[in-house]
């Protein structure tokens, strides 16, 4: 506050004798992280390789807020790597002031990851010689089953890629979310399924690789806390194994580190476990994850993140 009074001061002084300012220098922001290009940009946990340092954290941990730090939603992640606008946008009509209801805090950016036409996330064939998990199915299915009941709770929500018959197209997933406009702040939530490393991709992983992970931007609190309430709520309604909340320190996931909001994926089973992918076929407990996500949504709409 005095450095701003006596810079403006300083100002005043220089406008009456013509002398001339130098104004603060402004703080050296931290170096940005370029990204890894985005054909090799890991997009979930199944491209996860063995070697790969992973934070994991207890979903209960959650970071204690900074002072101040409860309120934007914007900027938070100054570290993300955002290419600058090369020219100055025009300036638009001011938007109407927010009328958030108790029901819409926020905007929801529902990401159903891949399409019909992304190769590999699928599982290898059952004995029947041709049922077999497509994580785009499933993915849509669970995302349409959320959006349904966020519609019925009257809480804002976008579905980032409503076709099917589509490939990954993530840097267009991530900049549609980016670019969707909203009066309320959005907050970006990508639904997958976990493949883990397997013989072949005909061959089915290890029984006891199963379970729940949710996954966050590295060094994002409310990422953190976000991930957290998603993952208390899919381990209480799903009753599969706990594999904590996770974030990496390099080479985020790309929908993680371009999304210019709180995000989180979470990984809902794993489709190359034989059992767990019978399971994850199930309509009841599809319904089940589903519904974990709308709780974790039902609790960030009420109380914040
Ligand atoms: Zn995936």
């Amino acid at each position: 506050m005095l450095a701003k009074i006596l810079q403006a001061i300083k100002s005043f002084f220089a406008a009456l004798f013509g002398g001339s300012t130098k104004s603060e220098p402004t703080p050296a922001r931290p170096p940005k992280t370029k990204p890894a290009p985005i054909d090799i940009a890991p997009q979930d946990g199944s491209e996860i390789t063995p070697d790969t340092i992973i934070v994991v954290a207890n979903e209960m941990d959650f970071p204690k807020a900074q002072p101040g730090d409860n309120t934007p939603d914007k900027d938070f992640d100054d570290d993300i790597f955002v290419e600058e606008p090369t020219e100055t946008p025009k300036a638009e009509e001011p938007a109407p002031p927010p009328t958030p209801t108790p029901h819409q805090r926020y905007l929801w950016c529902l990401d159903n990851g891949h399409g019909k036409k992304t190769k590999g996330k699928r599982s290898p064939v059952f004995d029947d010689g041709t049922t077999q998990f497509f994580e785009y199915e499933f993915n849509r299915d669970i995302v349409g089953r959320i959006a349904k009941q966020l519609e019925a709770k009257g809480v804002a929500h976008f579905i980032v890629v409503p076709e099917e018959d589509i490939d990954d197209f993530l840097e267009g997933r991530v900049n549609r979310a980016n670019s969707k406009k909203s009066t309320l702040p959005k907050l970006f939530v990508s639904v997958h399924s976990n493949a883990a490393p397997a013989a072949n991709a005909n061959a089915w992983a290890p029984d006891n690789v199963s379970g729940i992970e949710t996954w966050f931007y590295h060094g994002s609190k409310r990422g953190q806390k976000m991930a957290g309430i998603f993952q208390k709520f899919l381990l209480e309604k799903t009753g599969l194994k706990n594999r904590h909340i996770k974030s990496k320190p390099d080479g985020q996931f790309y929908v993680l580190r371009k999304s210019a909001m709180t995000s989180v994926l979470t990984e809902n089973g794993f489709y190359n476990n034989k059992k767990e992918a019978l399971a994850l076929m199930d309509d009841k407990m599809r319904q089940k994850i589903a519904d974990a996500h709308v709780a974790a949504i039902a609790e960030i709409e009420e109380n914040g993140l």
